[in-house]
């Protein structure tokens, strides 16, 4: 069967397959060797309540608010009214934004439109009752200092680590995004990014030498680096 390159031919119109968007220096997590490396994990004490949790992100700016909503579910933070489900609570997306103490921070419009720095990041997590939010800027920490309290916090329960990092730096398209991290690789000196954005990449493992790189780059709403941020309660 013939066919030719017009307007309506199927091969010139469809769009790139996601694996394009794969790069090699990461390990993607549905791929035999991403699963051996969490078996092979000796801390992943969060994989599991965050996979119970684990949510796309709303809209392209959303990042943070999906990665806050899961941290907060994971670590059982009362959550506000949620008419959809009547008398069950749960943090959502949508009414993360309802406590008035986290609209002062930065408004969910704003968000929705810009997204939020590490900064914000902190003090949205901060403005529920109960939560402890540490902001670490890159510039002002070290790979060193990164990968001992990411990993000792991978190795407790009730306890996360959220990273603020730009994509292009680790390989990925291509702006700064934030997402959980869900356990470390010890052999191979990796960390699991549970990436919010699931319309676009799975899961990567990524080399903690990268992620600090890339955790390490000015963001230019804030003028300070990106970095992460260990939360609790
Ligand atoms: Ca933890």
């Amino acid at each position: 069967m013939g066919f030719s390159l017009t307007a309506g031919n199927i091969l010139a119109q469809k769009s790139p397959p996601v694996s394009n968007l794969r790069v090699s220096n990461l390990i993607e997590f549905d791929t035999t060797e991403g699963e051996s490396l969490l078996m092979e994990s000796k801390s992943k004490k969060d994989f599991f309540p965050l996979t119970m949790h684990f949510v796309t992100q709303d809209n392209l700016a959303y990042c943070g608010v999906a990665s806050i909503v899961m941290v907060l579910n994971s670590l059982k933070i009362a959550a506000p009214e949620t008419p959809e489900y009547r008398r069950y609570k749960i943090f959502t997306q949508e009414n993360f934004f309802s406590n008035p103490k986290t609209q002062q921070v930065i408004s969910s419009e704003k968000v929705a439109r810009g997204g939020m720095n590490l900064q914000q990041l902190g003090g949205l997590l901060a403005s529920y009752d109960g939560v402890k939010a540490q902001v670490y800027h890159a510039s002002d920490s070290s790979l060193a200092e990164f990968r001992k309290l990411a990993v000792a916090n991978l190795q407790q329960s009730d306890n996360y680590v959220l990273v603020n990092y730009l994509r292009k730096e680790i390989g990925q398209e291509t702006g700064g995004h934030i997402s959980p991290l869900a356990a470390y690789n010890e052999a191979t000196d990796r960390f699991l990014i549970m990436d919010v954005s699931r319309y676009k990449y799975p899961p990567v493992w990524v080399k903690s030498a990268e992620l600090y790189q890339a955790m390490n780059t000015n963001d230019s709403s804030s003028g300070k680096t990106r970095g992460f941020v260990l939360v609790g309660r």
